[in-house]
């Protein structure tokens, strides 16, 4: 597999070295910092490429554990799709290189680390800042569908905030081409739709059901069809048994954009498009795509 491999900074000033090359990285590229986090199969490390002085992310995976858990294919297809996508609200993959028993991907360094941690640490957002997030990964998924990429596992623990404050979608191991769209069963329940649990044919509009559960648990602090049994979840997702809780209070927009966004039939989901314009997104998320206290 040939992937492209370019680090190119995102300033242009003149004293700044842009790369880009089809070439061949190697760890002696790279100058390794401190660790970034734990994975299920490996750790990332800030590091920088010693030419460009870029910084960037550098996931280490162990082929032994790929193999144990036969994610060799997934990881192909993830290093595939993500490294042809180029969206400020996606984690850029610059590209990746292997030796005997490991396998490096270089990736864009989101320097305010996980949304999920930071939504934790808030319990939940106030209504600005979960509009200005879902508009961002609204724009994001209208770019990967013009693509024909499905990501099929929108949530928390897979977005990453940039230095600005900025959403990146970061993982793109669910992720498929429209035209390889398979019957198969994958990622947190609790972020599936009802054709995805019940094992039916789905299609992009799998992301707008996720966009759906991601906003409600940005505004309430839980996902909505969350119960303590794995098969309670299923059947309230599959009766699409939404309740909005009285507190935290939120408005009644961002409850209709939600129940929009909600629906059994795929076809009857709200589309990106018009999410961007619904009032509720309109008039709380800043066209930045950067939340401002
Ligand atoms: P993962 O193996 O993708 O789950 O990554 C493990 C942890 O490393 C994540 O939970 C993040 O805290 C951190 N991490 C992964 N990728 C990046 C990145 N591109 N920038 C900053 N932190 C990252």
């Amino acid at each position: 597999m040939t992937v492209a491999t370019d680090i190119e900074p995102e300033g242009k000033g003149s004293s700044e070295v842009k790369m880009k090359e089809e070439r061949r990285w190697t760890l002696s590229d790279f100058d390794i910092g401190k660790p970034l986090g734990r994975g299920k199969f490996g750790n990332v490390y800030l590091a920088r490429e010693k030419k460009s002085k870029h910084i960037v992310a550098l996931k280490v995976l162990f082929k032994s554990q790929l193999k144990q858990s036969q994610v060799e294919h997934q990881l192909r297809r993830e290093v595939e799709i993500q490294s042809h996508l180029r969206h400020a609200n996606i984690l850029r993959l610059y590209g990746y290189f292997y030796d005997q028993t490991r396998v490096y991907l270089i990736l864009e360094y989101a320097a305010k680390g996980e949304l999920y941690k930071e939504l934790q640490r808030c319990k939940y957002f106030p209504e600005k800042r979960a509009a200005t997030f879902i508009a961002s990964l609204a724009q994001a998924l209208i770019y990967c569908h013009g693509k024909h990429v499905i990501h099929r596992d929108i949530k928390p623990e897979n977005l990453l905030v940039g230095a600005q404050g900025e959403l990146k979608i970061a993982d793109f191991g669910w992720s498929v081409h429209t035209f390889d769209r398979r019957r198969t069963m994958c990622g947190t329940l609790d972020y599936l739709p009802p054709e995805m649990v019940e094992s039916k044919e789905h299609d992009a509009s799998v992301d707008i059901w996720s966009l759906g559960v991601l906003c409600y648990e940005f505004l309430y602090g839980v996902p909505p069809f969350e119960a303590k049994e794995h098969s309670d979840t299923y059947r309230r997702i599959v009766r699409v048994d939404l309740k909005f809780p009285s507190k935290p209070v939120v408005s009644a927009a961002a409850k209709d954009l939600i129940s929009q966004l909600l629906v059994k039939d795929s076809s009857q989901r709200l589309p990106l498009h018009k999410l961007l314009e619904h009032p509720w997104i309109v008039q709380n998320a800043d066209p930045s795509g950067i939340y401002r206290t």
